[in-house]
């Protein structure tokens, strides 16, 4: 490994990074294999960038190291008690040749929030942008070019102290590591089904649904599992047995026959950036959006009445898919009529236009991440 001398000058952030190079990185042509067929979440790029994070220093040690294992003590805390949190974002690659990302500075600030609920450090915004351009710089050759592919940004904090007390670490890691991604729908957006866990929560009131934490997958897996017997793609959640959720890893909006796009709102739903950047573009168009409660129940009479005429799912992953059906333990919903796939698509379409550069950028959400 070639250890380079940490760089002359700080960066906008005003930190010192230590680059090491990888030494082992893939070649061009490996890269290339990878980036023709990446799929999602199985290649890694060749470096990965860390911080460390302790009461007495704060942040410090930033540095740019080859990817590959962490050494962690069998008794750090997050293996124990789950203290972690993480965010997802990706970059993509403009036809001028440059890599930007999507309204980061609401990745962070978001990450502020998950690590105030899980007891962990604040990452400052800058810090937080820095990362993922220290990345970039050595891996900026990973972030694919074919149409709907990206290059997936994973930035993810835990207690690393060694230590099987109950209290906040007080040695805690961040790093970010990276992904390419595929388009995520191979042969055109097919909407989806949803499996209604009436048997299973992933949050509750007062609990961590409002943060990007692990333990909220994890207590996830197992109504996904179940969704999947049922030969449904993903399960939607309640909120204290009544209230729509979402998805665990998407959040879901309805769509009324006036045009009405409405999303639930309730402490326990992580608020997704797609979301809101989807519902902005559909209030630039002239739809009414409303954030409030809505029952279960209110779907399947809207459904039957003809006054809801269809949902969809949106996140950073799957961007925004319609949501063809919903089964549940004694009913089903069927979204068959095509209005609502249409607006749901050309929401997606107008959104990743603005996402690939295709579009004017006119809320100004775009960040330049190679420069
Ligand atoms: C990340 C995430 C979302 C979607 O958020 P985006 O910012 O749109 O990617 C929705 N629900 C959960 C539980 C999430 O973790």
């Amino acid at each position: 490994m070639t250890v380079n001398l940490p760089l002359q000058a700080p960066s906008a952030a005003g930190l010192v990074w230590n680059v090491t190079r990888n030494d082992a990185a893939k070649t061009a042509e490996e890269r290339a294999a990878i980036l023709a067929d990446p799929g999602f979440g199985n290649h890694f790029t060749d470096h990965m960038v860390d911080l460390c994070w302790s009461e007495k220093g704060g942040w410090h040690r930033p540095r740019v190291s080859p990817y590959g294992p962490i050494q962690l003590e069998p008794s750090a805390a997050v293996l124990h008690y789950a203290q972690e949190i993480f965010e997802g974002l990706k970059a993509y690659r403009h036809g001028d040749g440059s890599i930007r990302t999507f309204r980061p500075y609401e990745n962070a600030a978001r990450m502020q929030r998950s690590a105030a609920r899980l007891a962990l450090p604040a990452l400052p915004s800058e810090i937080f942008i820095d990362s993922l351009r220290q990345l970039i710089a050595v891996d900026g050759d990973w972030v694919p070019s074919a149409p709907e592919t990206s290059l997936y940004l994973r930035p993810f904090m835990f207690a690393k102290e060694a230590f099987l007390g109950v209290r906040p670490a007080k040695k805690v890691a961040y790093y970010v590591i990276a992904s390419p991604a595929a388009a995520y729908f191979t042969g055109g957006v097919q909407p989806v089904s949803i499996w209604l866990s009436t048997k299973y929560a992933r949050a509750g009131k007062g609990g961590t649904g409002a943060a990007k934490t692990g333990g909220n997958y994890a207590s996830s897996l197992l109504p996904q599992a179940e969704a999947a017997e049922h030969g449904c793609h993903q399960v939607l959640f309640l909120d204290e047995g009544t209230y729509l959720e979402e998805l665990g890893g998407m959040n879901i909006v309805l769509v009324f026959k006036d045009g009405t796009l409405v999303t639930p709102e309730s402490d326990s739903i992580l608020e997704g950036i797609t979301r809101d950047s989807v519902l902005q573009l559909a209030r630039d168009r002239g739809h009414d959006v409303e954030s409030r409660k809505v029952t279960i129940d209110e779907w399947r009479e809207g459904a039957a009445s003809g006054d809801i005429v269809g949902a969809f799912a949106c996140g950073t992953a799957a961007v925004v898919t319609p949501i063809g059906r919903l089964l549940a333990e004694d009913f089903e919903i069927v979204h068959a009529g095509s209005a609502s796939s249409e607006l749901a698509l050309s929401l997606r379409e107008e959104l990743t236009g603005i996402q690939y550069g295709r579009l004017e950028d006119r809320h100004g959400w775009m960040t330049r991440l190679d420069a």
